[in-house]
């Protein structure tokens, strides 16, 4: 049975004995070799960690676990958060798990279906706006500081917490930390937390080297790239479609200090990122998840050396969240006769 991120990591946490002790099954997830792009992109080993194998398939639940149990130790009975989906996904999950209320608000029309299935099967309560990520967030903010309700956005510093567990079990498969981490970068809590988990491991001694921080943001919606405010981010990529970032100082921190870069990739470099992932890997990740290897690809495009070193792509989220997109990008299928001659002929065996 998995112990999950509390239990597991509960010396790296802010834990007291009042803290309530439950998990859903988060964390603890794959961290796959590459079979086919390690050679393309000329890695010396590439892994893919895969966080959609997640309960609610992001790795929001990893910082949804520690967020929870901190409201809970603190007496709360209903949590809200702003999301561009996963983060309502999960927020709605673990509050019913644990018998609290979720309030949850997204961007109309801009959350990917198989996300707004999840908050609504779940039973949260949900405020759809006519406004972006960065509205929504912000009406967030000032409605948990005035109401009974814990904001369970990753300004709330438990979820940062829970998700630099990822960095952790990164090292403890490993044994040690990578040269590379490549990862999607929306509202940045993401790229702070790992590197958060990269420094203590290091500190601890559990660590020789701490990881070059590789984050990339939608050409659309690459405010930290840009250096300013992007009033309408646009990308296909929903879950990082984000014009300001709450931890915007934080990622800059986390590439600075690591040596690090905060790059972008347009949305057909996603795309592309996206079906190569599934076809050569085996991969279904969404397509804000295809953006850790759309940078790799970029930068071993643009002649960066990889060989020798050990590189890992963030896998963030399960690909049949946003099943959609890759419906869309299909092409028609051929519809046939339910006749053997006929299915001989157009498989071409005959
Ligand atoms: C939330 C999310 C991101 C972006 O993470 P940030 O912490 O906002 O930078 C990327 N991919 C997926 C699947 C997500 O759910």
């Amino acid at each position: 049975m998995k112990s999950g991120v509390l239990a597991r990591y509960k010396d790296y946490l802010n834990l007291t004995p009042q803290t309530p002790m439950f998990s859903m099954g988060e964390g603890d997830t794959p961290l796959v070799r590459s079979r086919t792009l390690e050679k393309e992109t000329g890695c010396g080993e590439l892994y893919f960690k895969l966080e959609g194998c997640n309960p609610t398939g992001s790795f929001k639940d990893r910082g949804m676990v520690v967020a929870v149990a901190k409201a809970m130790e603190a007496g709360s009975k209903a949590i809200m958060c702003a999301s561009t989906g996963n983060t309502s996904a999960s927020a709605a999950a673990y509050a019913a798990y644990c018998g609290l209320t979720a309030i949850i608000m997204v961007p109309e029309g801009k959350i990917a279906p198989g996300k707004l299935a999840q908050a609504i099967v779940y039973g949260a309560k949900i405020v759809q706006i006519d406004g972006n990520f960065d509205q929504a967030l912000h009406l967030v903010l000032k409605l948990t500081e005035t109401h009974p309700v814990t904001l369970v956005n990753s300004l709330n510093p438990h979820r940062i917490e829970g998700q630099k567990t990822a960095a952790f079990e990164i090292i403890d498969v490993l044994g040690d930390a990578p040269d590379f981490q490549f990862i999607p970068v929306g509202n940045a809590g993401n790229i702070t937390a790992y590197w958060k988990g990269y420094v203590e491991y290091y500190k601890s001694g559990k660590a020789k080297r701490r990881p070059k921080m590789m984050g990339f943001q939608a050409e659309g919606a690459a405010p930290i790239v840009r250096g300013h405010i992007v009033e309408q981010p646009q990308t296909i990529a929903t879950a990082i479609r984000i014009g300001n970032p709450a931890s915007w100082h934080k990622a800059e921190a986390a590439r600075d200090e690591s040596g690090g870069i905060i790059d972008m990739v347009s949305d057909a470099q996603i795309l592309e990122a996206y079906h190569l992932m599934a076809t050569k890997e085996g991969i279904f990740g969404e397509p804000a998840s295809a953006a850790s290897l759309a940078g790799l690809l970029k930068l071993s495009r643009q002649g960066s050396d990889f060989s020798g070193k050990r590189v890992v792509c963030i896998v963030t989220g399960n690909g049949l969240k946003d099943a959609d997109i890759a419906l869309k990008d299909a092409g028609q299928f051929a519809r046939i006769s339910p006749k053997m001659e006929d299915v001989e002929k157009m498989l071409g065996w005959r």
